[in-house]
């Protein structure tokens, strides 16, 4: 009890007015993931798609997310993006889903968003190597509308698992839909950026802007660049 008054209180001082226990219906509907164990010969294959996860639970996760039925985008992608990144990464950014190219290339963040987020973790001292790469959702919404309610609920399985996986350290938040997810906390980027960081599951989550956003406002790289300054000093008391 004495907890729930503590994160009552802290959900205050963050500005959330309001907070809705319901039972998660559309999530009930839907069968858990890893229900059938990937066949051999797939995992196989899989290791020669994604190398840096060889070995490691990523494999047949990632083989159920290319085959993944649970929602509407299954029937309009071109493929499932699973992720990116070293398995062993420290460092996860999550983004919200798939634009065009990432959907014909299966890579996350290649397009011009993503070739902002390689200029700016070449700022900070790292590369895609360094770190590891996922979206809210792992298929593309048809022309890039945001998420549905029910796109969310159907993939949230697929990224909860992936960050029990990859046990980071930092999560990285890019954009209103990914700092929401990780933080549970319906309220505006800004408010959520200058609260933070926050935390997911006991991890340090920081909210910053999408690549994609800096794109259309050039005001909002400054601020950006504060918080990946404070980002990699994060990273290196890692
Ligand atoms: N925007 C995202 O949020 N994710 C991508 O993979 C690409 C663009």
């Amino acid at each position: 009890m004495a907890l729930l008054r503590r994160w009552v209180r802290q959900q205050r001082r963050d500005g959330v007015e309001r907070v809705v226990f319901e039972r998660d219906h559309a999530a009930e509907s839907l069968p858990s993931i890893q229900s059938e164990p990937v066949p051999t010969s797939e995992i196989a294959d899989l290791e020669k798609r994604f190398p840096a996860w060889a070995g490691s639970d990523l494999i047949p996760l990632a083989g159920e997310i290319l085959s993944c039925r649970r929602c509407g985008l299954s029937e309009t992608r071109t493929q499932a993006v699973p992720g990116v990144g070293s398995a062993r990464a420290k460092l996860v950014f999550v983004g919200e889903a798939p634009g065009a190219e990432e959907d014909r290339q299966g890579i996350p963040f290649v397009g011009r968003a993503g070739q902002l987020l390689d200029k700016i973790l070449a700022a900070i001292e790292l590369s895609r190597d360094d770190v590891h790469i996922l979206n809210i959702l792992k298929c593309r919404p048809p022309e890039n509308r945001n998420p549905a309610p029910d796109e969310i609920v159907a993939c949230r399985p697929f990224l909860e698992r992936q960050l029990e996986i990859l046990q980071p350290g930092i999560i990285v938040a890019l954009g209103l839909f990914a700092a929401q997810w990780l933080t549970g906390k319906k309220v505006s980027l800004t408010r959520l950026r200058e609260t933070g960081p926050h935390e997911y599951a006991g991890v340090r989550v920081y909210a910053t802007y999408h690549p994609a956003a800096l794109l259309r406002n050039p005001n909002w790289k400054r601020p950006a660049w504060v918080d990946f300054q404070a980002i990699r000093k994060e990273y290196d008391r890692l």
